[in-house]
C-alpha cells in the first residue's frame, strides 16, 4: 500500500505557449485524478519568465524556487521572450536556473514515434524510432553559464567542465533506465546504452566516455555503444531503431534532443522530464515559440506527455500503482486521439486548436478502461 495518496504539483506556466500547453496538461491532469480516484494532485499556480521579469526584475522569484523546493514535483510550460532581456543582451533561462538550484542533472528526452504523428522520415513506421535521450544537465558547456569572459571585445571563451561525480550519476541513470525503463518505455529484450562525445579530440569526451565505460562494467546485461556526436547526427537520421538509452554532456544533449523531437513530428510532440534525486521538474522540450504564440494553434502534446512522465515518476517514487496507472492512461489517450485523426493539432497537419486537442484527450481518457 502506498503511504501516500496526495501530491502538491507546483505549476510555473511561463511565458508564450507555455501558458497554453501548460492549462491543457493541467486539464488531462484532472481527467487522470477524477478516472482512477486513487489519489488527488493540489496544484499551485507561481510566477516566473520573462514577463516576471519585465514586471518584477525576477525571472524565478524567491516565493516560486521556494514552491517549487515544497512541492512533490514540478510542471512547466516555457518560459523567455527573445525581446525580454538582461543588460547584458543574454535572454533569460530560469528554467536553467532551476536545473542548478534543484540539481536536476537529468534531461530525460524521449523520441518516440507515434501513429498519425508527421515524422519527415520516409519509409518510417511507429516503433521504429523510440529512444530516449539522456542530456547532463549541471555541467558540461552549460557549467559556464553567465560566466564566460569576453576580452577587449576580441577574444571569447566559455569552458566545458566535466567531473567524474557528475558523469558518473548520469550513466548510472542511463543503466537503470535501460535496465528498468517507464511505463512508457519497457525494458527492451536486449537493451543498450549508446555513450555520445567527441573523445577522439577532446580530454573531456575521453573523460566522460572512460568513466561511462568504468560505470557499464556493472551493468554487463546491457549493451554499451559508442559514438562520435557528428556520426550520431547521422545515424539518428538513418538508423533511428539502432538506439535504446543514449547519454551525452550537456550541449550535446540539448542539440541532439532537438534532432530527435524532429524525427517524431517536431517540438509540440517531444516531451521531457529534468530529475535529480530530491526533486524533478517535467515541461515540453520546446520553449515560448514567440512565432505561434497568442494564436491558440500551439500542440499540446508534448505538455500533456510531460505530465504523464511526471506521474510514471511520482508513481515510481512512492510505489504508487495509480498514479503510474495515469500517466499509461496519458499516453493511451494521446495514442489514441492521433491515430484517430479527427482532432490533430496544426502542426500535425490538422486544424484543431490547444484547447480542442487538449479537450479531445481528457474526454478519450474519461472512456479508457
Ligand atoms: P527556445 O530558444 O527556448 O528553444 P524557440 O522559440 O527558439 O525557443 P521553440 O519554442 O522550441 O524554439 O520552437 C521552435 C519552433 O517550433 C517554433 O518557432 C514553432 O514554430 C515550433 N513549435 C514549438 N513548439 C510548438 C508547439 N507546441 N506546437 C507547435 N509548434 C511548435
Amino acid at each position: 500500500m502506498p503511504t501516500k495518496n496526495s501530491f502538491h504539483i507546483a505549476v510555473l506556466p511561463g511565458d508564450g505557449i507555455g501558458i497554453d500547453v501548460t492549462a491543457e496538461a493541467v486539464r488531462v491532469l484532472r481527467a487522470v485524478e477524477a478516472k482512477l480516484g486513487g489519489f488527488t494532485l493540489t496544484t499551485t499556480t507561481h510566477e516566473s519568465g520573462a514577463i516576471c521579469y519585465k514586471r518584477t526584475g525576477e525571472d524565478l522569484p524567491a516565493d516560486t524556487l521556494d514552491a517549487c523546493r515544497r512541492a512533490d514535483a514540478v510542471l512547466l510550460g516555457a518560459m523567455g521572450h527573445p525581446d525580454i532581456r538582461k543588460p547584458d543582451g543574454t535572454e533569460l533561462t530560469p528554467q536553467v536556473t532551476l536545473r542548478v538550484k534543484l540539481d536536476l542533472y537529468a534531461g530525460v528526452r524521449p523520441c518516440k514515434l507515434y501513429a498519425g504523428a508527421q515524422t519527415p522520415l520516409v519509409d518510417t513506421k511507429p516503433g521504429d524510432i523510440d529512444f530516449v535521450i539522456l542530456r547532463e544537465q549541471t555541467e558540461g558547456l552549460f557549467a559556464s553559464l553567465q560566466a564566460g569572459i569576453l576580452l577587449h571585445d576580441q577574444v571569447a571563451t566559455d569552458t566545458l567542465v566535466m567531473t567524474r561525480r557528475g558523469i558518473e550519476r548520469i550513466c548510472e541513470f542511463a543503466f537503470c533506465l535501460a535496465q528498468e525503463g517507464t511505463s512508457s518505455r519497457p525494458p527492451r529484450a536486449s537493451p543498450s546504452v549508446t555513450c555520445v562525445d567527441k573523445a577522439n579530440i577532446f580530454k573531456s569526451y575521453a573523460f566522460f566516455r572512460k568513466v561511462f565505460d568504468e560505470v557499464a562494467a556493472a551493468y554487463p546485461s546491457i549493451r554499451k555503444q559508442h559514438a562520435y556526436i557528428d556520426a550520431m547526427a547521422l545515424h539518428l537520421v538513418q538508423k533511428p531503431a539502432r538506439f535504446d538509452v543514449i547519454v551525452t554532456e550537456n550541449m550535446f544533449g540539448d542539440i541532439l534532443s532537438d534532432l530527435g523531437a524532429g524525427l517524431i513530428g517536431g517540438m509540440g510532440m517531444a516531451p521531457s522530464a529534468d530529475i535529480g534525486d530530491d526533486h524533478a521538474v517535467f515541461q515540453p522540450a520546446h520553449g515560448t515559440a514567440p512565432d505561434i504564440a497568442g494564436k491558440g494553434i500551439a500542440n499540446p502534446i508534448a505538455a500533456i506527455l510531460s505530465a504523464g512522465m511526471m506521474l510514471d515518476w511520482l508513481g515510481r517514487r512512492h510505489d504508487h500503482r495509480d498514479l503510474r496507472r495515469g500517466g499509461e492512461l496519458i499516453e493511451q489517450a494521446v495514442m489514441d486521439i492521433l491515430a484517430n485523426g479527427n482532432t490533430l493539432p496544426v502542426d500535425q497537419g490538422g486544424s484543431a486548436s490547444t484547447q480542442q486537442v487538449g479537450g479531445a484527450i481528457a474526454e478519450r481518457l474519461g472512456t479508457l478502461s
